[in-house]
């Protein structure tokens, strides 16, 4: 391609709307233009890179024995009703964009495409004797983010790969999982990214595992613990740890102390001389399940550590049917106006206890009417402790479990901190690194052909529901985290594998005729050769021009300058900066031996 003759036009400053060096440089550099919030046209460079992208995948994916297909993105409300996710995703916080027809249907945008599938499967597969089968498709998915940011990192309209499989066992499911979590290690590896694969959440579906895969940049979204022994890794919301042993307490008898302006755990134990470790502290939410029901939560946690909000939100999620629910929609801290709407009285916030009275609650239809309390596995064993006294401006100090207060329900929803001593070996620390999330594999088990009623006909002869697995990775995300964790001050640095072309000829000055006889014939031997080369044939000062070169990131420059003169050109490598001069007729060869090397 020719500059002179593309639409090709870039930025001097950083645009007003971006925040982070990909976006920036996406927007900048002439990749993409936003047309609403979340949306944005990919221009014919980002174009290339995505189909780059997308080729590895397939590449990858065909290995495993997948086959692609291409699914509607138009779905009809019937099948994600008969999964039983209409609700959540197109009501509330959900983010599925649905619209009606003309003949009043309801229909949905596809945020994901497990009913679908698992709807064809349902006509399709009749025995065991088609399993296992894997398909998959890259296409455009529809979300309704609620915080669309980082350009195509968090888009509302983006490109991935969704692949799901089918199975009679979970033994088969397994296999197929180690398949796929092979493949998206090769496809990270090929585009030329650093990542770590980590354990994750897989929300309250539970089923037997699921694993992100992370590309480590600080712009990251997500924390992720590790160990350095490489042994553990695990997103921060699955994370768990051995937090630091309690100090013991100096209280013998229980006793209220007049506490006045300790609400916080740090002016408490700064005025009773105590540490964090020795205070159990109650923390207050409020969950909303689907079917309208609001219900207090009252979770107790040691001073000196914090709820993790996805460990507790499974936790509600898995309660749903003890408040005749079917899933939670939503969990919050609540504030003044929130509580003003069941609270019978004013409570005592920052001096509550784990036995606040349930007549705090003024209960109704929709506001069950006890508190439902839990506490953290860290309180257990804590003896002699500090908490609230459920009245403002005091504490009870020397408390214990089973004579002060009962010990509620106890489960992990701890978070796990940096230091914190790792569970498979205590003398590991926890270190911790920002990722974004390029992929997520997840073995599904029978949620979705048990509630559509894709079965099959096992061995011997019974109807059993499919087992599945889902594998998503998201091509555009991953496009931009490759700029996110590979550029300067002066631009984008394409990994090889993914650069839109692998080498621009930058004729300094088109009115050269030798430059530019030279910079041609170049550009025509190198495409001819198989290097995809760009020719930036513009009448423009040469200084821009590899200002250019350099903003859009293309892997190797070649510069038809003086030293044509010597029968030579200039290449300058980005990633590194450094110029060689090559004969113009060894060229080609110098090139394609590089990007063999490089790819
Ligand atoms: P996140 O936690 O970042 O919202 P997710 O858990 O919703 O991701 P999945 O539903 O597992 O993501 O989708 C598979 C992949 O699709 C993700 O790993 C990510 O790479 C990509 N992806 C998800 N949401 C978006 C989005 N809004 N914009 C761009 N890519 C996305
Ligand atoms: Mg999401």
């Amino acid at each position: 391609m020719r500059l002179s003759q593309m639409l090709f036009v870039t930025l001097r400053e950083d645009p007003a709307e971006a925040e982070i060096p990909s976006h920036k440089l996406l927007l900048r550099a002439g990749y993409i233009r936003r047309i609403a919030s979340g949306v944005y046209a990919y221009m014919p460079l980002l174009w290339r890179v995505l189909q780059k992208v997308s080729q590895i995948v397939r590449e990858e994916m065909n290995a495993t024995g997948a086959q692609e297909c291409l699914l509607p993105q138009i779905q009809p409300a019937e099948l994600w009703q008969e999964s039983g996710r209409w609700d959540t995703y197109t009501k509330a916080e959900g983010i599925m964009f649905s619209l009606t027809d003309r003949q009043d249907r309801e229909m949905g945008l596809g945020p994901t495409h497990e009913e679908v599938i698992t709807a064809v499967a349902r006509d399709t597969i009749r025995s065991y004797r088609q399993l296992p089968t894997h398909l998959y498709q890259i296409q455009t998915k529809f979300r309704d983010e609620i915080r669309p940011r980082f350009g195509l990192m968090r888009g509302r309209e983006f490109i991935m790969k969704d692949g799901y499989s089918f199975h009679a066992t979970e033994e088969s499911l397994k296999e197929t999982y180690a398949d796929m979590d092979r493949a998206y290690r090769n496809i990270l590896t090929r585009c030329g990214l650093k990542f770590q694969a980590v354990e994750a959440d897989s929300g309250a579906i539970g089923g037997s595992g699921s694993q992100e895969f992370m590309v480590l940049a600080e712009a990251g979204e997500d924390a992720v613990m590790y160990t350095e022994d490489g042994q553990y890794a695990a997103n921060l919301e699955k994370a768990v740890s051995l937090p630091p042993e309690p100090i013991a307490s100096a209280f013998t008898t229980p006793e209220k102390r007049a506490t006045p302006n300790t609400a916080t755990i740090a002016t408490l134990c700064d005025l009773l001389g105590c540490s964090p470790t020795q205070v159990v502290k109650n923390v207050l939410y409020q969950a909303v399940y689907d079917n309208g029901v609001t219900v207090l939560v009252l979770v107790s946690i040691r001073g000196d550590r914090d709820v993790n909000d996805t460990k507790l939100t499974n936790e509600l999620t898995r309660r749903a049917v003890d408040y005749e629910a079917t899933t939670l929609i939503a969990l919050d801290v609540p504030d003044t106006e929130a509580q003003a709407k069941w609270a019978a009285k004013p409570l005592p916030l920052g001096y509550i206890a784990p036995d606040l009275d349930d007549d705090y609650i003024a209960g109704s239809k929709t506001v069950a009417p006890k508190f439902l309390r839990l506490a953290d596995n860290t309180v257990t064993a804590l003896k002699n402790f500090v908490s609230g006294a459920n009245d403002t401006g005091y504490h009870t100090v020397g408390a214990n479990w089973g004579e002060t207060y009962t010990l509620p329900d106890t489960l992990d929803l701890d978070t796990a901190m940096v230091g914190d001593r790792a569970v498979h070996d205590p003398n590991q620390t926890l270190h911790t690194a920002r990722g974004i999330e390029a992929g997520h594999i997840f073995q599904l088990g029978t949620k979705y052909s048990a509630a559509l009623g894709a079965t099959f006909t096992d061995e011997d002869g019974k109807t059993k529901p499919l087992v599945m697995g889902c594998y998503g990775i998201g091509v555009s995300r991953l496009a931009q985290s490759a700029v996110e964790q590979s550029h300067d001050r002066n631009g984008i640095i394409w990994p090889v594998a993914i650069a839109p072309y692998q080498a621009v000829v930058v004729v300094p000055n088109i009115k050269t005729e030798p430059q530019m006889a030279i910079g041609t014939q170049l550009y025509e031997a190198l495409n001819a050769a198989g290097v995809e080369t760009l020719l930036d044939d513009r009448n423009e000062r040469a200084g821009v021009k590899f200002k250019d070169a350099e903003l859009i990131g293309i892997p190797y420059r070649i510069v038809t300058g003086r030293s044509i003169e010597a029968g030579q050109v200039e290449i300058v490598e980005r990633a590194t900066g450094t110029t060689e001069e090559v004969a113009i007729e060894a060229v080609v060869s110098w090139l394609q031996a590089k990007i063999a090397a490089a790819v």
